[in-house]
Formats: structure tokens, C-alpha cells, sequence
């Protein structure tokens, strides 16, 4: 049996966590820095600001869960349980299925693990285009260090399992490059169950890394607690104000939790920080908050190979191909990344296409069945410009992301080199997973590349996901361009600060959770030197 970290830190009595679902009064508290959520961003400054020294309070709208007691493997008890809207998060035409974590550790408990820093091309094209020219790969490189120190990040010895294989064996078949996947994990015992919880503490999540430090330093975790509002007078913001979340961490139990504090961070994620900003109603001159929203969007190929893949099985993600990043430049035609999901039935099942027979015929192979994502690189190019996160009556974030001609063109693209690949490693069929695509797919890669050629791509006919969801509340060194600087500090009021996934100005155009890791350790080292006039090494 693995160490149940949050177990044994509980059980220490050193540790203040609350869980607000129990609370049978309102709460009030005082803290030096108060921040909103738990995630990549949330979990890296709460270490770096409790090791400075700081009272820090973190507040998280999900619950608190024991790693190897709670996670079973269970897609059934991790979707609602473990996630925003229980994996049902959707945009506004519903279009677009969104995974985002809502529990202690964010997206970063349930992520897959692959771990990326932030491509060169990226941080040239923020620079030039946004002013972040302390953002340059040189000064980034030792915080990508640091943070891949901080959270374990190798190369991956294992053999890669069979739909990761399939990528590889298909890519060379074709002829383009592949390389193998860094991830973040220790004692890793390879099960591919990373996206319901790792049972093995091994995934270096903020659940098992960050959070657990920063309590033993001092902080207060404060579970299913929504943040509603920023509270500010004047130019200063001066703290939170919440609703206790019920157990299920979906309606309020009606108990008020303030949080008083000097400097506030946002680490909700994007979607939800420009979502609490904007309920916040902060000043907002230049109408940026919530806008530039990206989606990393992805479309998806299934094959049926003739062998058994169980692509249930193994580390979800070890390969990738970046060839269609490489080769396409960052204003011409969209790139798209390559890579391969974990496939467990509930997820697979609401993802393929078709209803009834067509879709039970399918489900019926899934012992063979093999998957390839493109992961298109949005926000890049003028026809590229993501989406709007807006408010619902009750307040609670909306996403509205329009596809342009160019971005399916993106996707046409995809579906067509996915195919390819899929049939060079031998399948027997390929299905683009769209709605007009029959069960069985297509029998060979001229019926597939005449057949993709003239797929209509629509939404809700081609079926697009996101587990990637960046921007909203961009960094750009003037106001007018963004709504934070290059710090994290919000442009319009003073001790209000943004660390988390929201403030990237496009894309990544990779797997964004090391970008976080980075970039937010840099600004929170020097918002905890701002604040105590000493420095903080971390990793310590
Ligand atoms: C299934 C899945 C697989 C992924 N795989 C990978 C991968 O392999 N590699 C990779 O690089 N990236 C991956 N990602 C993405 C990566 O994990 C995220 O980009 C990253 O964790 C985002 O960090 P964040 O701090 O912006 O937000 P999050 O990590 O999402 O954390 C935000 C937290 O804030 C809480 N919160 C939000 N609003 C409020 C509020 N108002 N009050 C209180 N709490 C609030 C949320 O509940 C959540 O816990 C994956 C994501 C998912 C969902
Ligand atoms: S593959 Fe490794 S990191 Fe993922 S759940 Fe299994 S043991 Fe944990």
C-alpha cells in the first residue's frame, strides 16, 4: 500500500484544513495572501508564499481526497467527484467537451502527466506580439528546470504501451518525426488510470506535491468553498467572498466564508478565473477579462487494429509527433499536435459518434480499438482568436468559442494525416470520430482521404474536446493589450494577482501544465519577495 500523504499530514494534527460542506456558521478570517483555488498555479504559489514565510489561506471549490484511499479507478465515482461539472463541461453551443478538475489539486490530480515546457516559437511570438520580453526561452529555461525538479519530470523508460505504439509504428511508417513524452511521475507502477486519481501517490499532482508542503509550513486549506466575488475599495483589492459548497461541491449549503486579506491571487483556471473576475465586476477599461479564451482543441481518429491494443492500459501518454507544429509556421496554416488518450469505457463511450447500433458496434471492439488526438494550436493566427467566457443567470462561467473556416481547415487537415498514420500501422479501419462517419468507418487510406476530403465540418457534427483550456485573462505589458502584466499583477488594481493558466495570451501549442508550473514559480517568487523583502529558493 502507498503512503497516503494527506492521511498522515492529518492525522500530524500540524495541519489547518477545513472542509466548509460541515460548516453550521459563517467563517471569517485574516490572512496575508488569500488564494482562489488549487491547481497548477494555486499549489506553486502556496508553497513559495508559505516558505516565504506568508500566512496564506487556499481555497478550493472541490473536496479533499485521500489518494490511494479515494481514487479506485472508478470513472464512475472520479467524473463527478473529481471534476468541473462532472466531465460535462460544455461551451455554449455545446459543441465542445470541456475536462477540468474541480478538487484539491486541480486539473493536475486528474491530468495524464505528459509534461512540455513552453515551445520557443510561443514565447517569440509573446514577445513580439505582447511585450513579454522578460518571457524569453533563455530566462524561462532555469524556472522550467526548477519546476521539472520540484515535480519529477523524466523521460519515460517504459515501453510505450499499444495505442501509444500505434502512433509511433505509423509515424515512421510515413515518414514523420515522433519522440517520446517526459512525464511528471515517481514510482509510477504504469496502470493508466491517471485521469481518475493516481491510486499510487506517484503522479506528482499538486495533491501529493505543493499543497501538502505548504501546509506543513502554515497554510490554511479551506475545501468546497466557492470564491463568488473579489472584494475591493479603492485602487486595492482586499480580499474574498465565498459560498460553502455541499458535499458534493455542486450547491451552496447557504454559509458565507470571507477571507480578509492584502493580496489576493486568482488560480481558478481558465474559464473560471476571468469567470470570478468578472462576477467581481473589477475594472475592466479595454473589455479584455474573459475574452481570448483557448481550447487547445482537439479533434480525433479511432482505428480498429487487428490486434488487441487495451488502450486502458500503461502510461496514457509516451509519444507525440510535432511534425505538423515543425513544419507549419505560427501565422500560416494551424499546426496540430499529435498524441494519443488514455481509452476507459465511460470516457470513450460518450466520445465516439453515433447512437444505438452504430454506436454499440463500436463499443464492441474496444478490446482494438486504437485513438489519435490532434491538438490544434489556436490563438496564433487572425482568424484564431478563441473564445468569450461569459456569465449565466446564477453566475457560473460560460464559454462561448466559435470555430473558424481556418481552424476546421485545421481539422480537415488532422483527420486526414491521423488516417494515414492509423492505416500505415496496420488498421483494418479508420473512423474520424464525426458524426457522419459510419460505425466501421472507412477500409483503406484512399477511401479515408477521398471520404475526408469532403466531410462537412460543422460543430456538433465533428466532434471536438478540450482538456487544455488556456487564456481569458492574458498577459500583455501594456494595459490595453492584456489584463495582467508579465508578473501576474492585474493592470487596474493593486494586490490582485492572476497565476494560473488563464494568463497565457494564446495557446501554448502543447500540453500546458510545466508552462503553468514555470512561468507561476517566476511570478510568485517575486510577488513573495515584493511582499518580504527576502527571497525564496524553490525549490527549497
Ligand atoms: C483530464 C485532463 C488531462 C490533462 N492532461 C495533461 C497532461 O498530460 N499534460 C499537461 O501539461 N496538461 C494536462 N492537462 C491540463 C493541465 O492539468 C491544466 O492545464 C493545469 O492543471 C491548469 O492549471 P490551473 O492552475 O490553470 O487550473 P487547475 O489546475 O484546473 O486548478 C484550478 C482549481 O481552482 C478551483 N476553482 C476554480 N474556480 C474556483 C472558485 N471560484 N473558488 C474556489 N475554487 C475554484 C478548481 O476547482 C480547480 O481545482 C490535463 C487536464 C485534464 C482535465
Ligand atoms: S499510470 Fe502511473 S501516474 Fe498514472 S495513475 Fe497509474 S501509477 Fe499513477
Amino acid at each position: 500500500m502507498p503512503r497516503d500523504i494527506i492521511a498522515e499530514g492529518l492525522a500530524s494534527g500540524r495541519w489547518d484544513v477545513r472542509d466548509a460542506a460541515g460548516f453550521a456558521e459563517n467563517l471569517t478570517l485574516e490572512a496575508d495572501v488569500v488564494i482562489v483555488g488549487t491547481g497548477a498555479g494555486g499549489g506553486v504559489t502556496a508553497e513559495i508564499l508559505a516558505m516565504a514565510g506568508l500566512k496564506v489561506v487556499l481555497l478550493e471549490e472541490g473536496g479533499l481526497r485521500y489518494a490511494s484511499r479515494d481514487f479506485k479507478l472508478s470513472e464512475a465515482e472520479a467524473y463527478p467527484t473529481l471534476y468541473q461539472e462532472s466531465a460535462g463541461r460544455q461551451t455554449k453551443d455545446k459543441g465542445i467537451t470541456i475536462l477540468q478538475g474541480r478538487t484539491v489539486g486541480g486539473s493536475t490530480t486528474v491530468n495524464w502527466t505528459s509534461s512540455f515546457r513552453t515551445p520557443p516559437a510561443t514565447l517569440a511570438h509573446w514577445q513580439s506580439q505582447f511585450g513579454l520580453t522578460e518571457l524569453s526561452t533563455q530566462k524561462m529555461q532555469p524556472w522550467f528546470e526548477r519546476a521539472e525538479q520540484r515535480f519529477g519530470v523524466i523521460d519515460w523508460q517504459v515501453a510505450p504501451n499499444v495505442n501509444n505504439q500505434v502512433l509511433m509504428n505509423g509515424a515512421d511508417r510515413v515518414g514523420i518525426h515522433w519522440a517520446p513524452i517526459r512525464r511528471n511521475v515517481k514510482g509510477c507502477l504504469n496502470l493508466g488510470y491517471c485521469g481518475m486519481g493516481c491510486p499510487a501517490n506517484a503522479k506528482q499532482s499538486m495533491l501529493v506535491t505543493t499543497i501538502p508542503s505548504a501546509l506543513d509550513k502554515g497554510a490554511t486549506l479551506l475545501a468546497h468553498v466557492r470564491a463568488e466575488r473579489v472584494l475591493h475599495e479603492g485602487d486595492r483589492a482586499t480580499g474574498v467572498e465565498c459560498v460553502a459548497m455541499d458535499w458534493a461541491g455542486i450547491y451552496p449549503t447557504g454559509r458565507k466564508v470571507t477571507v480578509k486579506a492584502k493580496t489576493v491571487v486568482l488560480s481558478g483556471g481558465a474559464i473560471n478565473t476571468p469567470a470570478l473576475m468578472l462576477r467581481s465586476k473589477l475594472p475592466d477599461p479595454h473589455g479584455l477579462i474573459g475574452k481570448r479564451t483557448f481550447l487547445h482543441p482537439v479533434n480525433i481518429s479511432g482505428a480498429l487494429m487487428p490486434f488487441k491494443v487495451e488502450g486502458w492500459n500503461g502510461a496514457p501518454q509516451s509519444i507525440y509527433s510535432d511534425h505538423f507544429i515543425d513544419q507549419r509556421p505560427l501565422e500560416g496554416d494551424m499546426g496540430y499536435k499529435l498524441e494519443v488518450p488514455p481509452l476507459h469505457p465511460v470516457l470513450t463511450g460518450i466520445t465516439m459518434s453515433g447512437f444505438g447500433e452504430k454506436h454499440r458496434a463500436l463499443m464492441g471492439h474496444f478490446d482494438r480499438l486504437q485513438v489519435v488526438l490532434a491538438l490544434l494550436r489556436d490563438g496564433f493566427h487572425e482568424q484564431s482568436q478563441g473564445g468569450t467566457v461569459e456569465l449565466k443567470s446564477d453566475g457560473t462561467p460560460l464559454l462561448d468559442y466559435p470555430i473558424s473556416d481556418y481552424v476546421w481547415r485545421g481539422m480537415r487537415d488532422s483527420y486526414l494525416t491521423m488516417a494515414e498514420i492509423q492505416f500505415a500501422a496496420g488498421a483494418t479501419r479508420v473512423m474520424p470520430i464525426h458524426e457522419d462517419v459510419a460505425a466501421d468507418g472507412y477500409a483503406s487510406w484512399a477511401e479515408a482521404k477521398a471520404a475526408i476530403k469532403n466531410l462537412p465540418l460543422e460543430i456538433l457534427r465533428a466532434k471536438v474536446v478540450s482538456a487544455h483550456v488556456m487564456g481569458g485573462a492574458g498577459m500583455a505589458a501594456k494595459a490595453e493589450d492584456g489584463v495582467v502584466d508579465q508578473y501576474g499583477r492585474f493592470h487596474h488594481l493593486q494586490g490582485l494577482y492572476v497565476m494560473d493558466g488563464s494568463v497565457f495570451p494564446t495557446s501554448i501549442g502543447a500540453n500546458p501544465q510545466l508552462s503553468i508550473y514555470g512561468l507561476v514559480a517566476r511570478n510568485a517568487s517575486a510577488l513573495a519577495t515584493t511582499l518580504t523583502r527576502k527571497d525564496v529558493v524553490w525549490p527549497a
